[in-house]
């Protein structure tokens, strides 16, 4: 059988899979509404989208109770990820995030010459915001946090982020990366837009490749100030990146409680059903508010993706705190179950 490292195993797609449990999508997406108005939107997709991208940004902007002036929309929101590391890495100096993190806007910043500050999280696995504060200083650019935060499935507690928001953003400008907020469960309550909407400078990048099921589709967005978004904006192309299918089948997924609520429901069904694998084999994770969970192994991380890829189980590994980790997406319970026969044979 084919040997697989971690990076092909990335690349490697269903067909090779039993269970695609390593890029933290989202099987039970997109909803059934979606692919219809998908379908339905082809026929006139000669036309460029203006209309339905200034639809979308204006849902969006009504749902927060911004201004569409306060929104930028992408194709997904990488391109957002990487216009901002390109803008703050332009301007020298330094960005701090967390390690472990989601280091696509770091790493892109990183490769602009910018000084990557990594502050390693809590005992708990969280960011460390009291650590990252205490970094900021007359040469830092960005302050980068991911909440919840990727690879580790946790967050911060919101009081607190808002009352670092509030201190920090005089001094530097945050950006949130809120790619998973659609699953804790209140977002609405534990959102930093309220920071935006209350002047602050910070950015908050949401996407639908998550929660909605739009990792293939790609549409993605910022919430900012208005003077930002004009800055930033240089740097990406903006709503003429997505499509027309993507942004209609966008616009009725945006907020559609009852698909989300089914997500949801599927989601913690094959979570549970994954700690229970977990602990009926002796391990131990790290309790996540997320679609993905991360567990320390024990045995060489490499060699576990290798030997569950052969078994047809893709996932993620990691090294940190001198110990091998292990992320698991969730998936289907047909792929949990897959995931459960191959461990059992591992662990
Ligand atoms: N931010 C985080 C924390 C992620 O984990 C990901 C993808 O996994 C992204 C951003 C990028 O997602 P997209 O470009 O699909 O919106």
């Amino acid at each position: 059988p084919k040997q697989l490292t971690d990076e092909a195993a990335v690349l490697e797609g269903p067909p090779q899979l039993k269970a695609r449990l390593l890029a933290n999508e989202n099987p039970f997406g997109p909803s059934e509404k979606a692919r219809q108005a998908m379908v339905e939107a082809m026929s006139t997709s000669y036309q460029y989208p203006f209309a339905y991208t200034r639809e979308l940004v204006q849902k969006i902007a009504a749902y927060e109770g911004v201004t569409p002036e306060h929104i930028m929309v992408e194709a997904g929101s990488s391109p957002l990820l990487q216009a901002a590391a390109i803008y703050y890495a332009q301007k020298g100096g330094a960005i701090i995030t967390g390690d472990p993190s989601y280091r696509d806007l770091p790493d892109s910043a990183k490769d602009l010459s910018a000084i990557i500050v990594e502050v390693p999280l809590t005992k708990d696995y969280k960011l460390d915001l009291e650590a990252m504060e205490q970094k900021v200083g007359s040469g830092t650019a960005l302050m980068y946090l991911c909440n919840p935060n990727n690879p580790t499935g946790t967050m911060l507690d919101t009081a607190k982020l808002k009352a670092f928001c509030e201190r920090v953003s005089k001094k530097v400008p945050i950006f949130i990366d809120e790619a998973y907020i659609d699953y804790v469960p209140n977002p609405q309550a534990t959102t930093m837009i309220e920071a935006v909407k209350k002047g602050q400078n910070v950015i908050v990048a949401r996407t639908f490749s998550k929660l909605y099921g739009f990792a293939g589709l790609r549409v993605g967005y910022i919430v900012a100030q208005p003077a930002t978004i004009k800055l930033l904006s240089k740097y990406a192309v903006g709503g003429m990146s997505i499509s027309a299918p993507a942004i209609r089948g966008a616009l009725v997924s945006y907020q559609d409680q009852e698909f989300m609520k089914d997500t949801l429901q599927k989601t913690l069904t094959s979570k549970e059903f994954l700690y229970e694998t977990l602990k009926k084999e002796g391990y131990e994770y790290i309790p996540s508010v997320t679609n993905f969970v991360m567990f320390p192994l024990k045995m060489d991380g490499k060699r576990f993706v290798e030997e569950m890829a052969r078994r047809g189980v893709g996932i993620r590994n990691w090294k940190f705190n001198n110990q091998e980790w292990c992320r698991v997406s969730i998936g289907r319970m047909d792929e949990m179950q897959a995931f459960a026969d191959a461990f059992k044979q591992l662990s």
